[in-house]
C-alpha cells in the first residue's frame, strides 16, 4: 500500500473513532503473523514487523510498525492542534 494512501486510512480511522488516540502504553513488537492491522486494515505478513500495543484503557490494537508510527504522529499532531480533531 502507497505510504499517503494508508496516512489517510489511519487518519479516517481516527477522526471517526474507530482508532482510539495513541498514548504510551505496553507494546510488543514481533513478526508478522497473518493478523490484521487495526490501523489500516491489511494483513501484517511474515515480512513486516508487527506492533502490538496495550492502551491504559486495556484495548489492544495491532498494528505495521509503519502505521503505529502514523497513528502516534496523528495523535500528536492532534493534541497541539485541536482544529483537526
Ligand atoms: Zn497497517
Amino acid at each position: 500500500m502507497h505510504r499517503d494512501q494508508r496516512r489517510q486510512i489511519i487518519r479516517q480511522r481516527y477522526l471517526s473513532g474507530e482508532l482510539p488516540p495513541y498514548s504510551p502504553g505496553k507494546a510488543f513488537g514481533g513478526m508478522g503473523a497473518g493478523r490484521v492491522c487495526d490501523c489500516c486494515g491489511d494483513v501484517i505478513d511474515q515480512r513486516d514487523i508487527e506492533y502490538e500495543i496495550e492502551l491504559p484503557d486495556g484495548r489492544q490494537v495491532l498494528s505495521h510498525i509503519g502505521c503505529w508510527l502514523e497513528w502516534a504522529a496523528l495523535t500528536q499532531h492532534a493534541a497541539q492542534d485541536p482544529d483537526v480533531a
